[in-house]
């Protein structure tokens, strides 16, 4: 998360020997701009007679779940119904000169899945392996560049004739039909009121006459997407939706027409009027004197009792308690579990509304998420708003009926799904049903959930080779890490693996099965990329494991000697995609250097610090060539996802950078000033990790809530592929996302609001799954109940969302003043609550569930993305921050934004095993004692302090005679004595605990600096830290606005 060297100048310059290439023509997609996107075009249909459905390149989406139904000819009155089959004919586009049109489908053979039909549920199918024999037909023969033996230096091959086709996916995400809206169900009757034990009618007076919200299918939105005013792309229909539904004719293929929404909307709440009612509001609030206490600072606060989360995150449980059945809060957290009866209560609620969603998060041991095959009946859902069931449906009718718990429609139970219910309403199978019983769970997906068969596990790795990633020692981890985790890879023994590396040039690995070692072609043509040998670039691994294994020994070895300081990044990336982009999968780049060659070439930016501080300042964290953002939407449109390795001792702009990880579900790793002599053990580690963690393919996520409220922005890693569907090309447990939610009527008139997660994916080993999560939250009358019900831990996970998009588009200072006013507004509102019953002038009140709020609020100020000015932290580490926290869960956000720190001298000392050590302290340098031993941990880094009297024997017995020297030359490994095992079974214990990333451990000594200050002091966020608050002045400024028009 942050540089991990102190010294690091701001803004170095290229070096002098790395000129930037000489101007170009800016188009950016070489020879692929405009009209030429359609080189993207779907593949015809082998013959027009058999033409089953097409196999987009995407999962089906829409709905989730309906079968495949081209529609008829000439009817177009429906909201969103699939595409016809693509045509023959160029309706997509102006055929390109030159371009070859791709005769077969990208994937085997459609028969191999079977015509539409009607209805295919009940059919389990597991598809064969994706791969058909023989590899797929790809890539029309070309001009081939010769072939060079493996080890010799890459040399420059002029190729004949460029051809950049490849077979295009058939570009059609959006297929799924909607279900028809059914007539609505006659109002419940008395039936359903005694149907199942207490459970209290949801929708009393409910009159169902509108669909739910994703039914309701308001795709008409005009697509957000910006690049349609860049002149960059033909201009999109802004309801590609409408396009599609006129047989396809007007909408360009370009992916800005595809309906793919970049989630980064903001929005601005407007504030309603402050309201002083405290009618039969809850109490439970807490208090801080701001008076003159005795023993006190001097502004009167006493210091030692301000809150703090010194037990980490707690998630909330009073709601928990209420619904059982709800599924645990890992997967889900509303920002409050009491939501607003009505508009005015919502105005007055100053604080995001939403939820956190963690669709993947490793469940609580002994709560594992089941795994349930209706095999021959068919997924169980609504047949309107299309919810999958859930505990929370109801049966009726004897078990014949079932009723929906989101839309309230009634539906049938199927024959082969029907049960007895018992008096109390209850199924009589219900112990053997745990969609009916947990809050979790994983359906097995039958065919017509699938536009093809699944993709298998693919790893396609883009490698910059120049001179500095080689004398970095990069390349050689990153060798040896893949290497080591090749046994490990999901998806044996279906996994697909392929390398490109570049420099100047690009050059590309032939490593098909029958090779004793990899064949390197070397492309320099930067401006017409064309992909040599196209089928044995991707290859099985299984079947090729010698030959990767043979390239990965001698990958670093073969550039060992380049001198090469260029970059042709962008014309490598558009080559990368070429070759994924028949399956998707996950790309992972590796980075050293500032792109420097061809398309999406940057430049050097951000050493201008007139630009901050001005309206200017945001343009520094966004991209500045379209080409990014154009290739992120690309990649996601081929269920491509991007992780960015970015190892740079220099600027590399990892606003742009960090783009192609923003918009396909993705990540960036930062490590600046790479050296593998310090940094290889977090490369290795998290590198494993991404490459070994369970994942899930190709997947699409929307979440469905009952009528009245409404999901109106996304915030995270993705991009939107509808207003609410995000297109997620893989997703893991380390990924959530955030939504804010708005009442879309006056007044709620249920008692209960639900929530339903649906993540459809594809698994490694293959199966088309769709993991389910269902949460219930009551709807409240009051204020004061929702700050009971109050999640401060989601609420944080959406402020640092929508501040580090506000950083996006202005000021640093204006993101955080916009946050700290809604603190304040909320904290007056519940203020103006209690304070004149309760003459509680003098002091500041707050409600219990939000006692760190501020504090958190504090931390989120001073984290990497939001702090101070322009010299507070340098441009890229702001930048890859900023894309770390948008896709971090709740509870490792929080760690990072207020970090443990415990003393350990004590316990290394003492005889026996360490317990007090989970004794976190307040972040402040008031807790630290010159002859303690502190370790300071959040998450991403380890800081161990050494106090400046701390024992000698302790000092050496951990770092040697060193003990004394520069800590910066000191590295801390086990040693021989038993204070050394223990603190290393110490640091063990807490990276298990936390292995998302690896946390390097950097030792200092008290007063070293500027290391002290770098790694810990700067990092004490409760105290004052150059011109920002510390905790005590930041209250008393909170409880200074609060009072104000109060
Ligand atoms: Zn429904």
């Amino acid at each position: 998360m942050a540089t991990e060297n102190p010294n690091r100048p701001n803004y170095p310059l290229r070096p002098a020997a790395t000129p930037f290439a000489a101007p170009q023509s800016t188009t950016p997609f070489g020879s692929m701009v405009g009209s030429e996107a359609s080189a993207f075009r779907p593949p015809p249909p082998a013959s027009s007679q058999s033409m089953t459905p097409p196999f987009p390149s995407g999962p089906f989406v829409g709905s989730e779940a309906p079968p495949f139904r081209p529609p008829p000819p000439g009817r177009s009155n429906e909201l969103v119904r699939p595409p016809p089959p693509p045509s023959s004919s160029s309706s997509y586009g102006p055929p390109t000169a030159g371009f070859q049109r791709f005769p077969t489908p990208p994937l085997p053979s459609t028969g191999q899945v079977g015509p539409p039909r009607a209805s295919l549920a009940g059919q389990p199918v597991i598809p064969p392996p994706t791969r058909p024999p023989g590899g797929p037909v790809s890539f029309l023969s070309q001009t081939q560049p010769a072939s060079i033996p493996i080890g010799s230096p890459p040399q420059s091959i002029k190729t004949g004739q460029p051809n950049p086709n490849f077979p295009p996916p058939a570009d059609q995400p959006f297929s799924a039909p909607r279900p028809n809206v059914q007539p609505s169900s006659p109002p419940m009757g008395p039936s359903y009121a005694t149907a199942r034990g207490n459970f209290q009618p949801a929708f009393p007076g409910y009159v169902n006459t509108q669909a739910n919200s994703a039914a309701q299918a308001p795709y008409m939105q005009p697509a957000s997407f910006p690049l349609q005013q860049g002149g960059y792309a033909p201009p999109a229909p802004p309801a590609p939706f409408l396009a599609q539904q006129r047989g396809y004719a007007s909408g360009p293929p370009t992916t800005a027409s595809s309906g793919l929404h970049f989630g980064n909307q903001m929005q601005h709440y407007g504030v309603g009027p402050p309201v002083g009612n405290s009618q039969g509001l809850a109490e439970d609030f807490s208090s801080l004197s701001l008076g003159s206490v005795p023993g006190s600072f001097d502004t009167g606060l006493d210091v030692a009792s301000l809150p703090r989360p010194l037990d980490g995150d707690v998630e909330p449980t009073s709601f928990a308690e209420m619904y059982p059945l709800n599924c645990n809060p890992s997967f889900l957290r509303l920002t409050t579990s009491g939501l607003p009866n009505s508009q005015s209560l919502a105005s007055k609620w100053h604080l995001p509304l939403g939820a956190v969603v963690c669709p993947l998060a490793e469940a609580p041991v002994g709560e594992e998420v089941p795994v349930v095959n209706f095999a021959t009946t068919g997924i169980v859902r609504c047949r309107r708003c299309r919810t999958y069931v859930n505990p929370y449906v109801t049966f009726t009718d004897n078990g014949r009926k079932w009723r929906c718990n989101i839309c309230s429609l009634l539906n049938d139970v199927q024959s082969d799904y029907f049960a007895h219910v018992d008096a109390s309403g209850r199924r009589v199978d219900l112990d053997q049903r745990p969609e009916l019983t947990k809050g979790s769970v994983e359906f097995i997906a039958p065919a017509e959930y699938m536009v093809r068969p699944p993709m298998p596990p693919l790893y396609f790795f883009l490698i910059d080779v120049s001179i500095s990633a080689v004398k970095s020692g990069m390349l050689e981890v990153m060798a040896q890490t893949i290497k080591s985790c090749l046994d490990n890879l999901p998806g044996y023994p279906r996994t697909q693996i392929g390398f490109i590396t570049y420099d100047s040039t690009i050059h590309f690995y032939n490593m098909k099965s029958s090779l004793m070692q990899p064949q390197m072609m070397v492309v320099s043509d930067l401006d017409d990329i064309f992909v040599p040998l196209p089928d044995d670039l991707l290859v099985n691994l299984s079947e090729s494991r010698n030959v990767v294994e043979a390239f990965l020994d001698s990958l670093p070895l073969m550039f060992q000697d380049n001198m090469n300081v260029e970059s042709a990044f962008g014309p490598a990336l558009k080559a990368a995609f070429m070759v994924m982009s028949q399956l998707g999968g996950k790309m992972l780049i590796f980075q050293n250097t500032l792109p420097s060659l061809g398309v999406g070439r940057l430049r050097l930016r951000g050493d201008d610090i007139k630009v901050y501080g001005t309206d200017k300042e945001h343009t520094l964290r966004v991209p500045e060539d379209p080409f990014y953002k154009q290739m992120a939407a690309d990649f996601t449109k081929y269920q491509i996802a991007v992780n960015v390795y970015a190892f740079s001792d220099k600027y590399t702009d990892i606003a742009s950078l960090g783009t192609l990880a923003k918009y396909t579900g993705g990540q960036v790793y930062y490590y600046p000033s790479f050296q593998s002599s310090i940094h290889k053990d977090k490369l290795r580690h998290e590198l494993a990790r991404d490459l070994t963690r369970e994942t899930a393919w190709e997947a699409v996520m929307r979440i469905r809530c009952g009528k009245g409220v409404r999901f109106t922005s996304y915030h995270g890693n993705f991009m939107l592929r509808s207003t609410d569907l995000l297109a997620l090309p893989a997703v893991d447990c380390d990924k959530a996302y955030a939504a804010q939610l708005s009442l879309e009527e006056t007044l709620l008139t249920t008692q209960t609001v639900y929530f339903q997660v649906a993540l459809l994916y594809t698994s490694s080993s293959g199966e088309r799954r769709i993991r389910v999560h269902t949460a219930a939250a009551p709807v409240v009358a009051e204020l004061g109940e929702m700050y009971r019900l109050a999640d401060t831990g989601a609420i944080v996970s959406l402020f640092s969302r929508l501040a580090i998009e506000k950083t996006l588009s202005y000021k640093l200072e204006d993101a955080r003043n916009a946050i700290q006013l809604r603190i304040v507004k909320a904290l007056r509102e519940y203020r103006n609550l209690f304070s004149v019953q309760h003459r509680l002038s003098g002091r500041m009140i707050y409600p219990e569930s939000l006692k760190f709020l501020p504090l958190y609020g504090l931390a989120l100020f001073k984290s990497t993305p939001l702090r101070g000015g322009y010299a507070d932290a340098q441009l890229d580490e702001r930048c890859a921050a900023g894309y770390t926290m948008m896709a971090l869960p709740v509870k490792k956000l929080l760690k990072l934004l207020y970090p443990n720190l415990v003393r350990v001298d004590d316990s290394l000392v003492k005889t026996g095993e360490f317990d007090n050590i989970t004794k976190r302290l307040p972040l402040t340098a008031e807790s630290l004692d010159t002859r303690g031993l502190y370790i300071f941990d959040n998450g991403f880094r380890f800081v161990v302090w050494f106090g400046r009297l701390i024992s000698p024997d302790i000092a050496r017995n951990l770092i040697g005679e060193d003990f004394g020297g520069d800590y910066s030359k000191v590295t801390l490994t086990p040693r021989d004595n038993e204070q050394s095992r223990k603190l290393m079974k110490i640091l063990n214990k807490f990276r298990e605990s936390d292995p998302s990333y690896f946390q390097l451990c950097h030792i200092v000594r008290q007063g070293e600096q500027p290391r002290e200050g770098f790694f810990l002091l700067t990092n004490l966020i409760e105290d004052q830290i150059g011109g920002a608050n510390g905790y005590a002045d930041w209250i008393l400024q909170l409880h200074r606005q609060v009072q104000q028009n109060a």
